[in-house]
């Protein structure tokens, strides 16, 4: 049984855009850190790009800049896969998103890794374990799913398959936590999990919108800078709904003519949301004129905030 004490050095197979970042963020968590590629050229550039990283990273007080060099010393390149998987009990792979290319690492993964390892895939868009069910042991493999760019968003997901291991699981959000990542673990296996699934809704009405002619890009971006953008990041999407009342969100998918099973099911029980102190969330003693001033206080905050940042002018 693998230790998270033990976990003091990991193997990340591709230097890409995911890749280097990924490394970035264990290395600054102080483990030694392999870091494959098949491109010499790649795992330059991966360098390079982990070092002007972490000299933003110290502009904004996230890393002390006397310890880059120590950091970078913890990373170590290589073309060298078998030599790399040597003693690595957590490995990851975060190369190109091309099945064929996922399943020949695996396969490299099973000769060269000990039993014991964790086999992690970045992959955003494939069903890894499908992939990899005939060349691995199901239980060690999961999805450690991270996003760009990896050494500044807080997150990572975890995915379990059905055949995961609740060590390995377990494992990997410990690791998470180790390298001060906020693990969010699915329930069970969807593709593109939460985060990719939610915005690949967005992404689709806003080409949808573009397509038809309805907005401009800078339209689009605009609104939703301007709405949704100060509200997510208080609310989500989730609450936002207990601000909006079920039954008002009940009755504009009925007039749609569908219906929303879990948003039925709340109203018949009167919890509406806020205005009836519970929906998808619960609110306890707080009254509904309570609750709205937090949310404004908090929504002013962050209203002053991006306008003083960009005004929700483009980069
Ligand atoms: P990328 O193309 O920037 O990097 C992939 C790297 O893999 C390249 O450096 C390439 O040389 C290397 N590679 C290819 N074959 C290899 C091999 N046989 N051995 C070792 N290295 C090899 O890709 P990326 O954007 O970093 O994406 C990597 C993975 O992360 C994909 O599965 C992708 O779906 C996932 N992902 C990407 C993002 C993103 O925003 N780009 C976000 C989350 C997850």
């Amino acid at each position: 049984m693998v230790n998270i004490e033990d976990l003091d050095e990991v193997l990340i197979v591709g230097a890409g855009t995911m890749g280097h970042s990924i490394a970035q963020v264990f290395a600054q968590a102080g483990l030694h850190v392999e870091l494959v590629d098949i491109s010499q050229e790649k795992l330059k550039h991966a360098l390079e790009l982990i070092q002007s990283n972490l000299e933003i990273l110290a502009e904004f007080k996230r890393v002390d800049a006397n310890q880059i060099s120590n950091i970078l010393s913890r990373i170590h390149v290589s073309t060298d896969l078998a030599q790399a998987a040597k003693n690595k009990l957590y490995v990851l792979e975060a190369v190109s998103e091309v099945p064929e290319l996922k399943e020949q690492i695996f396969k490299k993964f099973a000769q060269y890794c000990s039993d014991e390892a964790i086999l992690a895939s970045n992959t955003s868009s494939l069903d890894i374990f499908k992939l990899v069910k005939r060349i691995v042991n199901l239980e060690r493999v999961i999805g450690h799913h991270w996003f760009a760019p990896p050494h500044i968003i807080p997150s990572v997901e975890v995915i379990p398959g059905r055949k995961t291991s609740q060590e390995t699981t377990e494992l990997v959000i410990s690791l998470s936590e180790k390298v001060g990542k906020i693990p969010i673990v699915t329930k069970k296996f969807t593709p593109s999990y939460i985060v990719n699934k939610i915005q690949e809704s967005i992404s689709a009405s806003m080409y949808e919108l573009m397509a038809r002619g309805v907005a401009t890009a800078e339209q689009i971006d605009l609104a939703i800078k301007t709405t949704l953008g100060i509200r997510l990041p208080i609310v989500g999407v989730v609450q936002l709904h207990d601000f909006t009342g079920l039954d008002v969100v009940q009755s504009i998918q009925s007039e749609k003519g569908g219906s929303l099973p879990i948003v039925d099911n709340k109203v018949e029980k009167n919890h509406l949301g806020v205005k009836t102190g519970r929906g998808f969330y619960e609110y306890g003693e707080l009254t509904e004129k309570e609750i709205l001033n937090k949310r404004d206080r908090l929504l002013l905050q962050q209203l002053e905030f991006l306008e003083n940042l960009t005004n929700f002018r483009p980069i």
